[in-house]
């Protein structure tokens, strides 16, 4: 696993394949490789792209990496709990 740290906000995306993410999936902004051996156990798979990436397991991505797809999230956490 790569990973990468965006240069703005800090967000860490973790990649497989040498793939290289695109931006930020909260800001937009450039992701810079790190050299650091970080675990990211949450998987996120993008139903546009059909590309995937790992994230810290509290994390819920705006974007996703690699497009300009938009993850459905509730904004005021009125759902998030619930299973
Ligand atoms: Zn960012
Ligand atoms: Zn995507």
């Amino acid at each position: 696993m790569q990973i990468f740290e965006c240069v703005s906000c800090g967000t860490l995306v973790g990649t497989e394949n040498d793939k290289e993410p695109l931006s930020c999936p909260m800001c937009r902004s450039r992701m810079r490789l790190l050299e650091e051996e970080i675990e990211l156990k949450k998987k996120i798979e993008c139903p546009d792209c059909e590309n995937s990436f790992f994230v810290k397991e509290d994390f819920n991505p705006y974007k996703c990496a690699f497009c300009n797809y938009t993850f459905v999230t509730s904004p005021h956490r009125r759902t998030e709990e619930r299973l």
